[in-house]
């Protein structure tokens, strides 16, 4: 039939709700987006009082009816749902109008009442629950007749709907009352007065609840009457009238049409079948109906529904690799995105109530944002890396009028507000809420950057001042050595103290304190200078105990006797006379020599305190020590050891050879004499 699709048996005879409903729906209204754009109208009346006929006729339905097949839905209760966005108008054969779903409810006649007494006061409860109309159709005959069936379920119908909307004054339903076979005799008019009457009589006699005691029935509905011809003896005017009918329902002027918007549930259609499957189920299980929070427990599963749709949107859209490097091209795409997704929620979320979609909507804006964060973040770790090197770059920079310090804290504050700025672009544009916690990572990162740039700083800076520490001993401490006098370590002394001062200079605050210029605290940079002079110690220790050896205090003992033997006081070489002479000065010179073989052996000064250095010895240079604790440390030198430069064993076979070497100048010496004379 193209068109309409059959009608479906929403409720069965068990009782049970069809579960294929939702697929029904989706058949058809296929893709199109209906929203709360659509109407549902419920007929209600004895059996064969030719409701599926009218239907059919009227909305392009395809209900059975008796005539089609056979007997067959004389036993075929239920509630049966049918679909048109088609009715019988006067102006064209089949007018298109909004989605309309009808609901065919086919109850029981009198005689089999009582046991579906049940059933029928539940199907009125339900549709009462979902529809916007309810068509009362009966045969002209019955009106008037307190005892009939209709007016059994009219009382019924009032129950049910004061259960339901007692309570609530802004709820209205048309009951649309179709008088079938009207022939004509008994004027509409006076048909409408007697129902009237006998509907003002049950409203009045009807037990209502708290608060409705003195309601009227037009309090809650609303009343229309229409006749039809006799559908087989004036078939012309039958259709006319059913087409008149079907003006009333297709109009979309107001006052014109059927109808209202307070008849309306508000309820989007895509939430429709759940809802009333929902209602349902609490009705067919005696459980107390109440819409609001129906409608409130399908909102929260459709904007819930909605809101993952939305999101799968999301990342279906989102490019594998969001690979910016611009902060403009990376937020036009992420504003893109979020408004995609936002806008698909919003179109068929928006629809449900209020409050529960504003919460579905918070939900989704942080799953967005958690989305956008790992973007960001990857998008913010090369930002990182090039800030991270440039502050690099900014402190390895040789700049002999700008201190260190000054240097780093520049540089961090330049990167650091750098990135921040960038943050700030992220935040403006709402794309995500706070990015707080990469402020923090990059902070300390900018701390680790700073902290391993100043330790580089600081290592240079002790390097240096290790190699002129060192330097300085090679020449002039060696120079002292090398020339020994009795105040030799006086002098040692005065010169080391010298050469570390001259060296540590550039870092001196005071004769006291110093500052490495990497912003150190006082505590540290006082550590550092301990470390400096102790490396520098080290360094005296070495240089002493390596030259000072058994042999080199040889020499230095043969150097100083050959000079005081072999020249005279103007510095003159000495000629020889006799070998009285050269007896006599070999006694001065060996006694001369001899003279500081003390102050070589052992260190001490003129006051004979032995020299100890007054800082623990290192064993050399490494990371942790400058910054660690490094007192405690065992080092292979003792500060007790720098004094004792030759043992008494050592000392004794110095002599020895320097006297073999003396005795041999002198005997050359008298040899010479012997030459000269023989000459
Ligand atoms: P339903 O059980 O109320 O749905 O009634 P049906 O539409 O199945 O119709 C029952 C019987 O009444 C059928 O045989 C129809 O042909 C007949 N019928 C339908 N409409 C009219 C009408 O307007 N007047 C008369 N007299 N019979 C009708
Ligand atoms: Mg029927």
């Amino acid at each position: 039939m193209g068109e309409t699709e059959e009608a479906i048996q929403l409720i069965n005879e068990e009782k049970e709700f069809n579960s294929s409903t939702l697929q029904y729906f989706q058949k058809c209204v296929k893709e199109r987006d209906v929203g709360v754009d659509y109407h549902v109208i419920s007929v209600f009346g004895s059996q064969s009082s030719g409701k599926s006929t009218l239907l059919n006729a009227l909305f392009h339905t395809q209900f059975d009816t008796m005539n089609a097949k056979v007997k067959r839905q004389q036993t075929t209760k239920g509630i049966w749902l049918g679909h048109t966005t088609r009715i019988a108008t006067l102006e064209n054969s089949l007018t298109p109008v909004k989605d309309l779903f009808v609901l065919d409810v086919e109850g029981s006649d009198g005689a089999e009442r009582g046991e579906d007494q049940d059933f029928e006061r539940k199907a009125a409860l339900f549709a009462i629950a979902i529809s916007e109309v309810l068509i009362v159709n009966m045969w002209e005959q019955q009106v008037g007749l307190y005892q009939g069936n209709n007016m059994a379920l009219l009382k019924t119908v009032f129950e049910v709907n004061l259960s339901l909307f007692g309570h609530q004054n802004d709820h209205k339903v048309l009951l649309l009352f179709v008088i079938r076979d009207h022939v004509g005799v008994t004027p509409l008019s006076s048909l409408q007065e007697t129902l009237e009457a006998e509907l003002n009589a049950i409203w009045s006699d009807l037990a209502k609840p708290e608060g409705c005691e003195n309601s009227s029935l037009y309090d809650f509905f609303d009343l229309k009457f229409t006749a039809l011809a006799h559908k087989v003896l004036q078939p012309d005017l039958f259709m006319e009238n059913v087409k008149e009918l079907g003006n009333k329902f297709s109009s979309e002027t107001p006052g014109k049409s059927f109808f209202k918007p307070e008849y309306h549930h508000n309820l989007p259609l895509d939430g429709w079948t759940m809802y009333a499957g929902n209602c349902w189920n609490q009705i067919e299980t005696n459980k107390d109906l109440d819409l609001p929070t129906q409608q409130i427990l399908v909102a929260k599963f459709k904007t819930e529904e909605i809101s993952n749709q939305a999101l799968a949107l999301l990342l279906e859209n989102y490019p594998v690799d969001l690979h910016c490097r611009e902060l403009s091209d990376l937020a036009g795409k992420l504003q893109e995105l979020k408004s995609l997704c936002l806008q698909e929620y919003d179109t068929y979320a928006s629809r449900y109530a209020k409050p529960v979609y504003m919460d579905n909507r918070r939900d989704l804006s942080h799953k967005i944002e958690n989305k956008f964060k790992e973007t960001i973040s990857k998008f913010l770790d090369v930002q990182k890396e090039d800030l991270l090197s440039q502050v690099e770059k900014d402190l390895t920079e040789r700049s002999r009028s700008t201190p260190f310090v000054t240097k780093m804290k520049e540089a961090r504050k330049k990167a650091f507000d750098a990135f921040e700025e960038l943050l700030l672009q992220f935040t403006k544009l709402e794309l995500v809420a706070s990015l707080s916690d990469e402020n923090e990572a990059f902070s300390i990162a900018l701390d680790e950057a700073c902290s391993n740039q100043s330790r580089k700083q600081l290592k240079q800076s002790v390097n240096r001042i290790s190699k002129s520490v060192s330097s300085g001993i090679k020449e002039d401490i060696f120079f002292l050595l090398a020339h020994p006098e009795l105040d030799l370590w006086d002098k040692v002394m005065e010169k080391f103290n010298e050469i570390v001062s001259d060296s540590t200079e550039r870092y001196a605050v005071d004769d006291e304190k110093f500052d490495f210029q990497v912003g150190l605290s006082e505590e540290e940079n006082q550590k550092v200078y301990k470390k400096v002079r102790s490396n520098a110690w080290t360094n005296l220790y070495e240089f002493v105990h390596g030259y000072l050896n058994e042999d080199n205090v040889v020499s230095i003992l043969r150097d100083r006797f050959e000079n005081k033997f072999r020249y005279d006081e103007h510095d003159s070489p000495r000629l020889w006379r006799n070998e009285e002479e050269i007896d006599n000065a070999f006694r001065v010179a060996k006694e001369h020599a001899l003279e500081v073989l003390n102050v070589l052996s052992l260190a001490s000064n003129s006051d004979h305190v032995e020299i100890v250095p007054d800082v623990p010895l290192s064993s050399g240079l490494d990371d942790e020590e400058l910054e660690g604790e490094y007192e405690d440390e065992e080092g292979i030198y003792h500060e007790k050891g720098f004094a004792h430069i030759l043992t008494a064993s050592q000392r004794e076979r110095a002599v020895q050879k320097f006297k073999r070497q003396a005795n041999t100048t002198v005997i050359e010496a008298k040899r010479s004499i012997i030459r000269t004379t023989t000459h």
